[in-house]
């Protein structure tokens, strides 16, 4: 079996200030100072990327961006270039979120085209990959995975395997229910085997990290499930402490 570095990456949504941001950051570094046994990384609004990336420079916290424009430039109103976003130090870049897939209409083409967009700057698409609660109960979670998974792997399964896989389950985001270990395990067993279809070795290297409701009083049983490879962690990676807690249960 490949071994596979854990990653945990946080998401702090539309959260943070100036302010916030320094003291959130300035204690998770001192948390993690010396830390060096999972790689790390904060995906932060888009105007604080500049303030982040100075503040994470010398640590060993890597920046990520939470959307991008599938476009290079031009009349595009609002949106922001995955080059821009290279300027500013950005090492990942989150792609179809439920949120924008729920709350901004982005549908499995669109997210793949971020994805090529992402890679094609030489940064780290994170593809968010989960289903509803109603799919779930519907028994359509591998149909729903599949379908997201499969635009993508429609680029290439090296273009998959250039990039990382985040399975979240709607219903676990944000609402404190976590996927049982079995649940989440199943559907990244699911996920790998799938890539394994089409390449067998991008299958064994990819990352597939865990998120919805990961704390530290979870993460170390979720990461220890032999196919998540780490978590993308919302409200949590807003507490220095409590995200701290949750790498190092990666390590
Ligand atoms: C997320 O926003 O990707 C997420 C998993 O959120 P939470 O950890 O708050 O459920």
């Amino acid at each position: 079996m490949a071994s596979r570095r854990k990653f945990v990456a946080g998401n702090w949504k539309m959260n943070g200030s100036l302010a916030a941001n320094g003291e959130l950051v300035n204690a998770l570094s001192a948390a993690l100072a010396g830390f060096n046994a999972a790689d790390v990384a904060v995906c932060v609004p888009a105007p604080y990327l500049a303030q982040v990336g100075e503040l994470v420079e010398k640590g060993g916290i890597a920046l990520g961006a939470q959307n991008a424009s599938e476009f290079a430039g031009g009349a595009y109103t609002g949106e922001v270039s995955c080059a821009m976003l290279k300027e500013f130090g950005v090492r990942y870049v989150i792609v179809g979120h439920s949120e924008r897939r729920a709350l901004f209409g982005e549908g499995n083409p669109q997210v793949a085209a971020k994805f090529a967009a992402v890679l094609a700057a030489g940064l780290t698409p994170i593809l968010c990959v989960g289903e509803t609660l109603a799919e779930r109960e519907a028994g359509t979670t591998e149909t729903v995975v599949a379908g997201q998974l499969d635009a993508v792997l429609a680029l290439g399964a090296d273009k998959l395997g250039a990039g990382v896989v985040a399975y979240e389950p709607v219903w676990a985001i944000g609402t404190g229910k976590t996927a049982s270990t079995e649940e989440a395990q199943a559907v990244h067993a699911f996920i790998r085997g799938r890539v394994a279809a089409k390449s067998a070795a991008v299958a064994s290297t990819l990352k597939i990290l865990y998120g919805g409701s990961v704390k530290a009083a979870n993460a170390q049983a979720l990461f220890a499930c032999a196919d998540i490879d780490g978590g993308l962690v919302g409200g949590a990676s807003l507490q220095a402490q409590e995200f701290a807690a949750i790498c190092k249960a990666a390590a």
